[in-house]
């Protein structure tokens, strides 16, 4: 399948089975828009039951062979892939930001972040842990070692179309599994390129045919019910809404399949009485506007001590003021649209029901008319609690203001959440900050920084943000079954 008259080149639009891009055995297409102008901007190849299986039979066959591979060669393999990734970043960027929104500084920093997990779990693939000693009856020896888990369904979301699948590809990969890749049927693209990325390195290192397949579908929920329930697959892990984590760790009950939900969040973000505001201001800017708003990290609740709160939302606001929504391909555009008219009508709904309730709208608050999904970057004061907006993911350029009087009530107020997926606090004094770290409840806590993902960390939430971890040297373990072998 060629590529559309509007992408600037080619994109593959097939499905990716294995090595081969093919069209789905249905014939079917689906079509991906522009959110910034709501045009089409390609047909892409709709998956089917058939294509799903036969991704699942290449993957078993793939991972007899991945397993005589030896580590350091996987290792290699991984690297090429991130240089490939890198080289070709500029097309990566661009596919993404037409497809997603993002603006294009912010498409290449996440093709940078997105090709760093494969730099990071290639330096992985050769350092799989294991242990060995003695029982303490002395009785007989013990070893540990790990063994791959098998074949791995990954289910990504459009927010972040490279990193979010690189993150899963990359350590399942290290150790020693073949992944089957679902995105998000609004952002298949960028993954589709990403398949021209692997079919190169593959071919030119001899690895498996069948070992990565990318199988874009518009009915994810009937086939991902229907693969789950083929025994030869072994891992579902998944980064998208609680409820739909929820429905797949229900589904992998009858198989007892190994699960990593990375969920929704609803970040708060502390400023205590002695914060360094200009610090405080633009960490808040940046863990709200990253990716648009449209993050599991996003900062949506500001909770600020009383005593500077009105300092610190003047300055909030002039720099929310500042940004310029426009096409991400557009120079001097700084906040792109949302993914789709129906998100953008859900951001709408809770900035004016929590208006409703009280809340007051100190800028934006609207949103932008067409082309394109957009909404003006809005700052709320004076949200009565409970609030939808105060409880909910807003996915958005939206964030709210509220103060409080003492460090342990903003605390409270903080953790007043179901998820836990981040947190985020400043204080300049050692009392403030520990207090912070040791009190905030979330899976990762910035303290005195807001840009916490790195590969070489653990991401994850508790709580109703999921579980599980991706990068660092605990994201490998998701894919890794353990094996205990007594001796005498
Ligand atoms: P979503 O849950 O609607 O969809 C995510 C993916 O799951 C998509 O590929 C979708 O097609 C697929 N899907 C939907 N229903 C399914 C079903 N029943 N069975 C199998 N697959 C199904 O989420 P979204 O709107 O694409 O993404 C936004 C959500 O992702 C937010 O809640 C956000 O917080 C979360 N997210 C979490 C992280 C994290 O690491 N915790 C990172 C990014 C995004």
């Amino acid at each position: 399948m060629s590529s559309a008259p509007s992408l600037p080149f080619n994109v593959p639009l097939g499905l990716w089975l294995g090595l081969s891009n093919r069209p789905a055995t249905s014939g079917a297409t689906f079509e991906v828009e522009d959110p910034a102008t709501g045009r089409v901007i390609a047909r892409v190849a709709d998956a089917d039951s058939p294509d799903w299986n036969a991704a699942l039979d290449a993957a078993v066959t793939a991972q007899q062979q991945w397993a005589a591979v030896t580590p350091r060669r996987r290792s290699e393999i991984l690297t090429a892939v991130f240089a490939a990734l890198s080289e070709r970043a500029e097309q990566f960027a661009t596919v993404m930001t037409l497809e997603m929104g993002k603006p294009l500084a912010e498409a290449r920093g996440e093709v940078a972040y997105g090709a760093e997990y494969f730099r990071w779990f290639a330096e992985e693939a050769v350092r799989i842990p294991g242990r060995h000693g003695l029982s303490p009856t002395g009785l007989g020896r013990m070893t540990v070692t790990r063994t791959p888990v098998g074949p791995v369904l990954a289910i990504t979301p459009w927010n972040f179309p490279l990193a979010m699948a690189a993150r899963k590809i990359a350590p399942a990969l290290a150790a020693g599994c073949p992944v089957l890749v679902k995105p998000a049927a609004e952002t298949p693209l960028t993954m589709l390129l990403f398949g021209e990325v692997l079919a190169e390195v593959f071919g030119r290192y001899d690895a498996p045919d069948g070992l990565v397949s990318i199988i874009p579908t518009t009915r994810a929920a009937e086939l991902s019910t229907e693969l789950m329930s083929d025994p030869r697959l072994r891992k579902v892990t998944f980064t998208g809404s609680t409820p739909v984590g929820r429905q797949l760790v229900r589904q992998s009950a009858d198989g007892l399949l190994r699960t990593s939900m990375e969920l929704g969040g609803n970040a708060p973000f502390v400023v205590a009485e002695d914060a360094d505001l200009d610090k405080a201001v633009d960490g808040a800017i940046f863990a709200k506007m990253r990716n648009g708003g449209e993050a599991c990290t996003a900062a949506n609740r500001i909770l600020v001590h009383r005593s500077v709160v009105e300092d610190f939302t003047s300055r909030l606001v002039e720099r929310m003021s500042s940004y310029r929504t426009g096409h991400g391909l557009q120079e001097g555009s700084t906040l792109g649209p949302i993914i789709t008219a129906a998100q953008r009508n859900r951001i709408a709904r809770l900035v004016d029901s929590a208006v409703q309730a009280g809340a007051t709208v100190v800028t934006g608050g609207h949103a932008v008319d067409g082309p394109g999904y957009f909404f003006e970057p809005t700052v709320l004061t004076d949200v009565p609690p409970g609030q939808d907006i105060l409880t909910q993911e807003i996915f958005g350029p939206v964030i709210t203001v509220t103060p409080f009087d003492t460090l342990a009530e903003g605390v409270r107020l903080a953790n007043n959440t179901e998820f836990g997926l981040a947190a985020y606090g400043f204080s300049e004094s050692v009392e403030g900050a520990s207090f912070l770290a040791q009190n905030l409840r979330a899976g990762m806590i910035g303290i005195n920084r807001a840009a916490i993902s790195d590969p070489a960390a653990p991401f994850g939430g508790i709580g109703q943000s999921g579980f599980g971890r991706e990068g660092g040297v605990e994201g490998i373990e998701e894919y890794l079954d353990i094996k205990y072998l007594a001796t005498p």
